[in-house]
């Protein structure tokens, strides 16, 4: 079992490790076993106000520090990482029950988003143009927002904060971090680790407890200037309403419901592989090895989906029910589950399940398989597997998604990449890649005139 230091019982404040103010906490639970990992924090909007402070207060040194010195802490924070790996795979799969070689993925995905942002220190470009007048200059430079809050969720505890924690840190912004209530001491135990790169008190807090408490409260203060959101669609839209009435930032990647076409010409061996993996990988929450999903509610979510699938008259082939074999029984485990005969309009086919099950959609054609897989209120990723290379090339065009895979399952983002969906599964913005940085930076724009003289032509077109 992986080791639970006394620190991860607490808030990460202004460098300090702290019990939340009204003392109160909630604990940390394995879903395979229902054991008790932990208790942290039960926060409140005290405790959010307190960390906000101290980002406002760090800030103002941190957006000074030169980028490549932001760039090397969080070098060496990529290292510290790699010599954790194991420990914080381990402590993962306890906390929220992905199988070990996928929370090592999980690890293994913030080392790369470390090491790969951590470069941008030396870059952050820019650029010069000429200006439109004699003896003046002109470019553009990016600076920090302030204050980013950041909500994750629990289904990729460590990828997904890595994602907005480090691009925010390298652009000079300083952050509240609010981890997933079911993944409380994998986020505590990153943000430690960032803490023992070296980053200076206050440059990334970390405040426990619910969303309606420590979120909302997050979202709401005006010192927050930015809102990096993952979750489901229902929550971002709340907290975009909240942040569009403020005129805050808000940057969000919401729920999702990844299809796959399988033409007649596929590979059906590499494509039932695939798209097993997609399908089971996270415990559809997201293999063949397949863990329990994150806690009792949403297996109970995911049955009713089954009975309500049931009840529109698709066909169950496979699994519905919980696992209930030997020491399985302890744990939230649901059999991995396939429909077939299942109708596009029905509800299991548009709703987003986030469990094991599956649905066999049959399609009359190319552009009806794509009419179906765009007929879904959310827009992540998607994929097609054929040997036909005018079909996967017209589906790259045609399928309204932010990623296409082709010939691989739906899973595989690399961080390089910008990484986000379309419609309701988010709002325009990417993570990954160097679009990232456009979430976390503002433009500003110079002019020096060395004239010596009020050159009129600029005023005069003003
Ligand atoms: P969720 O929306 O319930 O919670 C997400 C986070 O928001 C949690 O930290 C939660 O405590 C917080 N929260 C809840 N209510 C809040 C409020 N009123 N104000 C502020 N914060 C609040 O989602 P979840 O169950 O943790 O995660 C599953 C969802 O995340 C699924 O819909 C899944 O598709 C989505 N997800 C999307 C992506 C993506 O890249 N698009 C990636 C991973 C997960």
């Amino acid at each position: 079992m992986a080791t639970v230091t006394p620190e991860l019982s607490k808030n990460l404040i202004n460098g300090k490790w702290v019990e939340s103010t009204g003392r109160q906490t909630m604990p940390s639970m394995n879903p395979a076993t229902g054991e008790v990992l932990g208790h942290v924090p039960k926060s409140e909007s005290a405790d959010v106000v307190a960390a906000i402070e101290a980002a406002k207060a760090a800030f103002e040194k941190w957006r000074k520090y030169p980028a490549p010195r932001r760039a090397e802490i969080l070098f060496h924070a990529a290292e510290l990482l790699v010599e954790e790996k194991e420990n914080l795979a381990r402590l993962m799969t306890q906390e929220m029950g992905k199988v070990l070689a996928e929370t090592r993925g999980d690890v293994q995905e913030a080392i790369d988003m470390t090491y790969f942002i951590a470069g941008e220190g030396r870059r952050l470009r820019g650029y010069t143009t000429p200006s439109e007048m004699p003896n003046k200059a002109a470019y553009c430079i990016r600076v920090p927002v302030g204050v980013v809050g950041v909500i994750t969720p629990w289904n990729f505890p460590m990828a997904i904060p890595s994602w907005k924690i480090i691009p925010a840190l390298i652009c000079g912004n300083t952050v509240v971090f609010k981890p997933a209530t079911y993944t409380p001491l994998v986020g505590l135990r990153f943000a430690q680790i960032l803490q023992e790169a070296g980053l200076p008190p206050g440059v990334l807090n970390v405040v426990t407890g619910s969303g309606g408490a420590v979120g909302d409260a997050l979202v709401e203060h005006r010192d927050v200037a930015i809102i990096s959101f993952t979750g489901s669609t229902e929550t971002g839209l709340g907290i975009a309403q909240k942040c569009g009435r403020a005129g805050k930032r808000v940057s969000l990647e919401m729920g999702g419901k990844n299809a796959a076409i399988v033409m007649e010409d596929a590979d059906l061996d590499l494509a039932t592989d695939a798209l097993i993996w997609s399908a089971f990988g996270t415990s559809g929450q997201r293999c063949t090895d397949v863990g329990p999903v994150v806690s009792d509610t949403q297996l109970e979510r995911v049955h009713g989906y089954v009975e309500v699938g049931q009840k529109e008259g698709a066909r169950l082939l496979v699994g519905g029910r919980r696992t209930a074999q030997g020491t399985l029984a302890r744990g939230s485990f649901y059999t991995p589950t396939f429909f077939d005969n299942v109708q596009p309009s029905m509800r299991i086919a548009q709703e987003e399940i986030f469990g094991p099950v599956t649905s066999i959609i049959e399609g009359k054609s190319f552009e009806d398989a794509v009419a179906i897989l765009n007929s879904v209120e959310y827009g992540l990723s998607a994929s097609i597997f054929t040997r036909d290379v005018n079909k996967a090339m017209r589906a790259v065009d045609d399928l309204f998604t932010g990623i296409v895979y082709i010939n691989h399952g739906t899973i595989g983002a690399e961080v390089h990449l910008p990484f986000g969906g379309t419609k309701n599964t988010g709002n325009g913005h990417r993570e990954g890649g160097l679009q990232v940085l456009d979430v976390f930076s503002e433009w500003k724009s110079v002019y020096i005139d060395y004239s010596g003289h009020l050159q009129r032509a600029q005023i005069d077109k003003d």
